[in-house]
């Protein structure tokens, strides 16, 4: 069976996890961590990179340091994974979702200034595929109305728009170093980027529990102690000492990424020009990471139906999100702004195929041998 995901392993992890389990600090903010986010803040352009357990800790460290209160409201697509809501929610926030772009995916630009209200407290777009949001747009809306933009990057590392990292563009950025994603600290991990510099010495309390050690080990205090909120939001050394090993091969594992994704385009074109399928679109000025190869067919029944072909085949393809305002806690927590015109209608037709750093040549034929053999 050819998996949908294989996590990427260069060869370099090896001897960085055991250096860190030598190493006599091997808790948070260790050498290899110290590394990594040394190599963020200058590939993003960022003021601070922090290293945390997950994505979702990322997401919640920013909606603790915008101050989300009861009752305020976040503007996010529902076709999204639950962690971009739920990191809001757990503050009380209400989650107003909006339709997302067929082209891409992603939040309709577009359809944002009519969400909001005199509670709406933060934007949350969230590059789907590591395809950019159309953020210049995004950001104008946000200055003139005074909200805060969360960028959801999860899928992003290494993607740009107009020149940009993602993730740099908001006020802050969150990654996931989860074992599905293009690079992974050992299976799970995360990282929150901030961009706007008055959130950095907040951003250290909280994510050390609460308290000001981070001043303490660099000697700006003498004592360390509970000063505000916070939560324990640092993963290990060992989980950057994996993640190190990735980096750097940063360049290596996306152009190999990028050649499948390309080779997956070629081999399909005679679909896409028939118009069987749509393949992802990459608007002008985006730079993408390959990070996910889909199609989209006719409706749910085709899909289904190519879903349990490709299984025959011994090809594992998945769909994607079901969208959060028709998932059990979605009318409990959110409300749908406008018409869904093609959250509901596109996520049903999506289906994601193979990719992972490594694939072999036999097994990209072998999942394209499939898909053609389906709809000829
Ligand atoms: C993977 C993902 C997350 C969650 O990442 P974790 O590191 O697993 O917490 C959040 N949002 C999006 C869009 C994702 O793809």
């Amino acid at each position: 069976m050819i998996p949908f995901n294989k996590p990427p392993y260069t060869g370099n992890e090896d001897q960085h996890v055991l250096a860190a389990m030598r190493s006599p600090k091997i808790s948070g903010d260790g050498e290899f961590s110290k590394r990594c986010q040394a190599w963020f803040e200058e590939k993003l352009g960022c003021k601070k990179a922090l290293l945390t357990p997950s994505c979702t800790h990322a997401l919640e460290m920013a909606a603790l340091l915008i101050d989300v209160q009861a009752g305020d409201e976040i503007i996010m697509p529902s076709y999204t994974f639950v962690s971009t809501a739920n990191a809001f929610v757990l503050r009380g926030a209400k989650i107003v979702f909006i339709d997302i772009r067929p082209d891409t995916m992603n939040i309709d630009e577009r359809l944002i200034e009519a969400a909001i209200t005199s509670k709406t407290k933060a934007i949350v777009p969230v590059h789907y595929a590591g395809v950019a949001c159309e953020m210049d747009a995004i950001m104008d809306i946000a200055s003139r109305y005074q909200l805060f933009v969360i960028e959801d990057a999860a899928q992003g590392m290494m993607a740009t728009y107009k020149g940009r990292p993602l993730g740099s563009i908001g006020h802050m950025g969150a990654f996931s170093f989860h074992e599905t994603k293009n690079y992974t600290s050992g299976g799970e991990g995360g990282l929150l980027i901030i961009n706007d510099e008055r959130f950095i010495n907040r951003a250290e309390i909280i994510r050390e529990k609460g308290t000001n050690r981070s001043q303490f080990f660099r000697g700006m205090v003498d004592k360390y102690s509970w000063v505000d909120i916070g939560s324990s939001y640092l993963p290990c050394d060992i989980q950057a000492a994996f993640l190190w090993g990735q980096l750097e091969k940063s360049e290596e594992i996306n152009q190999n990424r990028l050649q499948i994704w390309n080779a997956y385009c070629e081999a399909l074109s005679p679909l896409i020009a028939s118009g069987r399928v749509i393949v992802p679109s990459i608007p002008e000025g985006c730079v993408h990471n390959a990070h996910m190869f889909y199609v989209k067919v006719h409706d749910l029944y085709e899909r289904t139906a190519l879903l349990e072909h490709l299984k025959g085949r011994e090809v594992f393809g998945v769909f994607h999100y079901v969208p959060l305002h028709s998932a059990v806690a979605g009318p409990q927590f959110s409300r749908f702004h406008g018409d869904d015109r093609y959250t509901t209608k596109d996520s049903e037709r999506l289906i994601r195929l193979p990719i992972w750093y490594g694939m072999k040549e036999h097994e990209l034929v072998q999942v394209i041998d499939s898909v053609l053999e389906f709809f000829s």
